[in-house]
């Protein structure tokens, strides 16, 4: 038996193990020094008390003969497809519940969704991106073009009509550029997407960041886009589920090729290759679309952008080109005096034991950039920010 060979194919991600090895190394000849880490993903901040109570709640139901559930629906649990659905509603985007998919993250889909597209596909990707879009396309033996984004395009490369892709990534607010494409740009692809017959995959997961009103946070507020595109989103950074694991995926009903309706492949999908996600995870994740849920998300939600505030304050001051922040989680500043993305994060854990991300991490052209996070504490971020002022004012 031969497996997978595309395996061999894939490169190794040296991006956070040479982190933690370099922070690790640090720490042991240093054992009195503190790091201020603004490289991380994850969230630092709990789940919201409303959805504290469901899961309580739903944990009780679980006890009793009469509430307890056995197997969910394989596509969701329709009173969460439904809110799911009134959420978009009020930003004027009509999907029915059939269209929501509940999910157990954006990162299953990611991998999951290529079963739609068959074998020998050709995927753009642009770069710098979030890695597991191609590892993804790797494992799936698929042909990848790469797409370079740069500080001439502010991150938000535009579609070369003499190309032509079946399936499409956007990820818009970028991880980790924190770039965002406005109505008009993401019309552009949109309809480039349809003008080629491809499949937009509209990786939504921090929409909920977006605070500027001529930011879309769904693709589907753009003319045509449910006749192309497929939208991932996920509670991890909007709600803090990233250890609780929930997510949802849109597939328009009226989204056909080759004379199939890949909503219903995706039902067929779902049947086949799972048992739904948990009747309490679902109910924990239902509280999040409440009005309470809505509004104790976004105080969490404010906090990290207080972070973003800070370090984009230095940034200014500082006088050094970055985007993102502002409308995400992840600001993305071009290295000072021509470092390299590794040699400042050398410089920065050394110098003020501030942790980032390098750039480079993310693609080749991420080289030279460096990403910082704003899911670290308040006290930390302000702490970095100060820092980095000091240093680089030098
Ligand atoms: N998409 C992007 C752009 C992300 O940055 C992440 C997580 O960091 C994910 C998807 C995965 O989210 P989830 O936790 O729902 O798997």
């Amino acid at each position: 038996m031969i497996p997978n060979t595309n395996y061999s194919n894939l490169k190794d991600s040296y991006l956070f193990y040479n982190i933690a090895q370099k922070t690790k190394s640090y720490l042991a000849e240093h054992p009195d020094k503190h790091l201020y880490r603004m490289g991380i993903g994850d969230v630092s901040l709990p789940l919201c008390d409303a959805v504290i109570k469901a899961l309580h709640g739903a944990v009780d139901d679980q006890a009793v003969k009469n509430t307890f559930h056995g197997y969910m629906p394989e596509c969701g649990a329709p009173e969460l497809r439904e809110a799911i659905a009134e959420y978009y509603g009020r930003r004027g985007v009509e999907l029915s519940s059939e269209e929501v998919f509940v999910s157990s993250g954006a990162s299953d889909e990611l991998g999951d969704i290529l079963d739609l597209f068959g074998k020998d596909k050709t995927v753009l990707i642009m770069e710098p991106a979030y890695p597991a879009y191609v590892d993804a396309n790797t494992i799936a033996g698929n042909k990848i073009i790469h797409v370079p984004a740069g500080k001439e395009n502010s991150f938000l490369p535009m579609p070369d009509a003499s190309v032509v892709a079946d399936v499409i990534y956007i990820c818009s607010p970028n991880n980790p550029t924190g770039a965002v494409f406005d109505y008009k740009k993401l019309q552009a692809w949109v309809d480039y997407a349809n003008g080629i017959d491809a499949i937009i995959l509209f990786d939504a997961a921090y929409e909920a960041f977006i605070e500027e009103d001529d930011i879309p946070h769904s693709i589907y507020e753009v003319n045509g886009a449910g006749k192309c595109a497929i939208e991932i989103c996920s509670l991890s950074k909007t709600a803090g589920f990233t250890g609780t694991r929930c997510g949802y995926t849109v597939i328009p009903k009226e989204l056909n090729r080759g004379g199939m309706n890949l909503n219903q492949m995706w039902v067929r999908n779902r049947t086949t290759k799972t048992n739904g996600v948990s009747y309490i995870i679902q109910k924990g994740a239902a509280a999040v679309f409440t009005e309470e849920g809505q509004e104790q998300i976004h105080n969490n939600i404010n906090i990290y952008k207080q972070n973003a505030a800070c370090l984009m304050e230095a940034l200014d001051k500082l006088g050094i080109w970055y985007c993102g922040g502002k409308n995400a989680p992840y600001i993305w500043m071009k290295c000072p005096n021509g470092m390299g993305s590794w040699e400042f994060f050398d410089f920065l854990l050394k110098e003020i034991q501030v942790v980032g991300t390098p750039g480079e991490g993310f693609g080749a052209c991420g080289e030279g950039y460096f990403r910082f996070s704003t899911f670290g504490s308040p006290e930390d971020t302000k702490e970095a920010a100060r820092r980095l002022v000091e240093l680089l004012s030098k």
